[in-house]
């Protein structure tokens, strides 16, 4: 049956957030055409509405946010194989354009030139109907929600982060930030093996939440400094931590991990802070404490299904607010606000 409408959320510059309908767009070599089911919004698509850029991206024209999503196939384009219509799928929403040497190492999330749905110029998933490059699209089985497949983008961000945080079983973990990415990695860590998981935040709330959904222990960060917190998650795992993953962007956590954790062990920066950030190096270098940084993540998206598949982790008690992508705009208002935790749109319910 012929489609007319394709109603999308796009951001047109700073402060401007429209509702419009756009041509549903067609399936060429290698792509998939996908009704979309559920895309959760994410502090970067907040961004870009808020500020009309992120980081060195900056929305030149008109730009449909989200890159969040799962969606059924609806057309296959030419040289699809491994997908029907019908299939519910995933979608990793950053793919390397060339197969280069960062590509041909497994990295490819480092290759300099990178497709990603709404990263300036490319449009993202928060539409009806959106195309995708096929090989990019990972089918869900019968267990695996279409809200669950929305959410495999930013757990992909914590199985990347607790790879790289060298997180092991026994393992004492400290988490800065109780937000979405944060909670995720409260629950990849401790599906991973972590003994332990210390989480501090500035919300009472979302502290709530990281207890209600496995921390171990959390500390709301009041007027510390940052080896005031260090001293406090040693107190309260009776030892440091052998792994902090950061993921507020602030400084004094940036700081607080340093001096938190164990010598030999791993701080993880997740978060994006400003440009230029003190840090304790000198304390970090004669501990022989690694500073790591990760950009997105790679080869997790097979590894995230068999995770909710097989519920090793469940991302359900994450979602805050559902709304109808009709309501798109005042679900932007309360992720903007912090209000809960993961706001997904129902795009199929327009
Ligand atoms: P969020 O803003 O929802 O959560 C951040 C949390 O940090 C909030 O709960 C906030 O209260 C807390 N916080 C802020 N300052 C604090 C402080 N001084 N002490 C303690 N807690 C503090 O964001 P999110 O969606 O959870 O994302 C977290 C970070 O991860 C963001 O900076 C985001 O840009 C980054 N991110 C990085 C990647 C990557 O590839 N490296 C991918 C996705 C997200
Ligand atoms: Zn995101």
């Amino acid at each position: 049956m012929p489609v007319h409408s394709n109603l999308s959320v796009m951001a047109y510059g700073p402060g401007d957030l429209r509702m419009e309908k756009l041509p549903v767009p067609e399936p060429g070599l290698n792509e998939v055409q996908l009704q979309m089911n559920t895309v959760g919004i994410c502090r970067s698509d907040v961004h870009y509405w808020q500020h009309g850029r992120l980081g060195s991206f900056y929305i030149k024209n008109p730009m449909v946010l989200g890159h969040e999503g799962a969606g059924t196939v609806t057309k296959l384009g030419p040289g699809v194989k491994h997908l029907q219509v019908g299939d519910r799928v995933a979608i990793e929403p950053a793919y390397p354009l060339n197969n280069d040497e960062f590509c041909k190492s497994g990295r490819y999330n480092l290759s300099p030139t990178m497709f990603c749905s709404a990263t300036p110029p490319y449009h993202g998933q928060l539409s009806q109907y959106y195309v995708h490059n096929a090989n990019y699209c990972f089918k869900l089985p019968d267990s695996v929600s279409s809200e669950e497949g929305a959410f495999i983008e930013p757990l992909s961000v914590a199985i990347h982060a607790c790879r790289r945080a060298r997180v092991k079983m026994g393992s004492k973990i400290l988490i800065c930030g109780a937000g979405p990415i944060g909670l995720l990695n409260l629950l990849v860590a401790k599906s991973m093996g972590a003994a332990q998981v210390v989480i501090c935040d500035l919300s009472t709330g979302r502290l709530e939440k990281a207890k209600e959904v496995g921390a171990d222990f959390t500390i709301k960060v009041e007027k510390d400094t940052p080896q005031d917190l260090a001293q406090k998650v040693e107190a309260v795992l009776g030892s440091k931590p052998y792994s902090t993953i950061e993921c507020t962007g602030a400084e004094f956590c940036v700081q607080a991990g340093v001096y938190a954790t164990q010598s030999g062990g791993t701080v993880l920066l997740v978060g994006h802070g400003p440009d230029l950030v003190s840090v304790p190096l000198l304390n970090a270098a004669i501990r022989e404490v690694d500073i790591r940084g990760m950009f997105r993540y790679c080869n997790t998206y097979p590894v995230a299904i068999a995770m909710l598949a097989s519920k090793k982790v469940d991302v359900k008690p994450l979602i805050s607010h559902r709304f109808p992508l009709s309501r798109a705009i005042e679900a932007f208002e309360i992720t903007a606000k912090q209000l809960g935790i993961k706001v997904m749109l129902q795009c199929d319910q327009a």
